[in-house]
């Protein structure tokens, strides 16, 4: 059978292939980026994950069989090659192979769907049904490389702050903040919900004595947004913190987002430049502002908006012009805030709620949390929610709450920041929008 890997193993990998390595017979294997056959010489780019490395085969050095067998190479085929390392300075790095064996381990159909080497550029749906394909290119792939080790560095923030990891259930019986946003699904005879947050399940878990939990998670959403920075499926991180209030939560909140820059400053370079993107690390701490001085500022920029509202797209933007990159938009009018946000208690028309900006973008929603009973159902009651179908979560509310304070941040969101891409789909492998199912 033809394509078999057998007793063929990668020796090394493009990258890693230098002139000090010359006369050493290795393997390489890859996708054919590039084929140029000159009819005397033919030379072939192998693209693996690391980078390119050239093939050279003059047909005075090269066994015949194998100048046949290169000649049946399609672009973006896989393959795998034997040869010997040879210096040259007309080839990328100096260095080239001169093929001893060849074996085509997939072959790809042509035309293909679309350009994987980026001459010909494609519209982001072209690509995005072809992903497999999209992601052959260096500058996509590096997005989801910056987004990996964001979510390292995130899992081992709150390891080293004692956070405990938790997974909580995605099929829900109810609403998290109201019954209009979810995507029903059928469980048996009954209907459920795709959770949108983790939230009512963090907090229970506040009552469990184990303190600090984080959980990076789907959240599912359905609105029928179309906007650059909504999907109807997202990651959310959450971390909720017993014994804490909002101000403890926005530090934290601070030190994972700065620690995740750092680390993608020292280990994403290559990534970074290939997005062209910097990502200078912010002055600590970051700034707050309160909600009603962001209303004298959107106002004053023109943009009408009265005491209460929540920030429509032109505030943020109005705002996002005037401010650092990252900043804390504090003390919110409770109503536009969930029940669970705890009210200010000199003033309860404002809440200790607060979002973390990035310019024009909500990256993060957190708040103190309320943690008395009567409070929460007397909150319940008066967003026009029936406290009965949140009984399982006030139950753990009735024996015992500490005080605790919480947040979620958009893991595609950070993202968009961390990359510079300014279409949230960009920053997701297999996107879920409004018109998107598949792949
Ligand atoms: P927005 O006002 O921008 O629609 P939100 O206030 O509804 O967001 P929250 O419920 O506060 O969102 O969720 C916490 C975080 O989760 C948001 O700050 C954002 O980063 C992320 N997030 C929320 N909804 C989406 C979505 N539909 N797509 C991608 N990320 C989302
Ligand atoms: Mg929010």
């Amino acid at each position: 059978m033809e394509g078999l890997l057998n007793n063929w193993r990668r020796t090394n990998y493009a990258k890693n292939i230098t002139p000090k390595l010359t006369g050493e017979e290795i393997i390489i294997m890859g996708w054919v980026h590039e084929i140029r056959d000159l009819g005397g010489i033919i030379f072939i780019l192998v693209r693996d994950t690391t980078g390119m490395i050239q093939i050279t085969a003059p047909s005075k050095k090269v066994d015949p069989k194998i100048l046949e067998e290169l000649r049946k190479f399609r672009k973006e085929s896989v393959v795998a090659i034997k040869g010997t390392v040879q210096e040259s300075n007309k080839a990328p790095n100096n260095v080239e192979i001169i093929p001893q064996e060849i074996n085509i381990l997939s072959l790809a159909n042509q035309p293909l769907p679309m350009d994987p080497t980026e001459k010909v550029k494609a519209e982001i749906d072209t690509r995005l049904d072809s992903r497999f394909l999209d992601l052959r290119k260096s500058n996509i792939s590096a997005i989801f490389k910056i987004k990996s080790q964001m979510l390292h560095t995130v899992r081992d923030f709150f390891y080293k702050n004692g956070f405990l990891e938790i997974s909580t259930p995605k099929l829900v019986a109810s609403a998290t903040e109201g019954g209009t946003e979810l995507f029903p699904i059928t469980y048996f005879e009954k209907e459920a919900f795709l959770g949108q947050s983790p939230q009512l399940y963090k907090q229970i878990m506040m009552s469990s004595g184990v303190d600090k939990v984080f959980e990076i998670g789907q959240i599912f959403r359905a609105e029928e947004h179309d906007t650059l920075r909504h999907l109807n499926e997202a990651i959310s991180i959450d971390a909720e913190a017993s014994f804490m209030d909002g101000n403890d939560m926005m530090k934290v909140l601070n030190n994972m987002i700065e620690q995740v820059i750092i680390d993608i400053n020292e280990y994403c370079k290559e990534e970074l430049e290939l997005l062209d993107h910097k990502l200078p690390i912010p002055d600590k701490p970051f700034p707050k502002i309160t909600y009603d001085e962001a209303v004298d500022i959107i106002n004053s920029k023109g943009i009408e908006m009265e005491w209460g509202e929540d920030l429509s797209r032109a505030a943020e933007k109005a705002l996002g012009n005037t401010m650092d990159d990252f900043y804390f938009l504090t003390e919110w009018p409770s109503h536009v805030k969930p029940f669970y946000v705890m009210p200010c208690a000199h003033d309860p028309t404002k809440s200790h709620a607060f979002d973390l900006m990035y310019k024009n973008l909500e990256l993060s929603s957190g708040a103190t949390r309320v943690h008395q009973y009567n409070i929460l159902v007397e909150q319940i009651k008066e967003r026009d929610l029936n406290p009965d179908a949140f009984n399982s979560y006030l139950k753990a509310f009735e024996y015992g709450m500490p005080p605790h304070a919480g947040w979620g941040v958009g893991a595609d969101r950070l993202t968009m920041v961390l990359t510079g891409v300014n279409n949230i789909r960009e920053t997701v492998l297999f996107p879920r929008d409004r018109h998107r199912l598949t792949p």
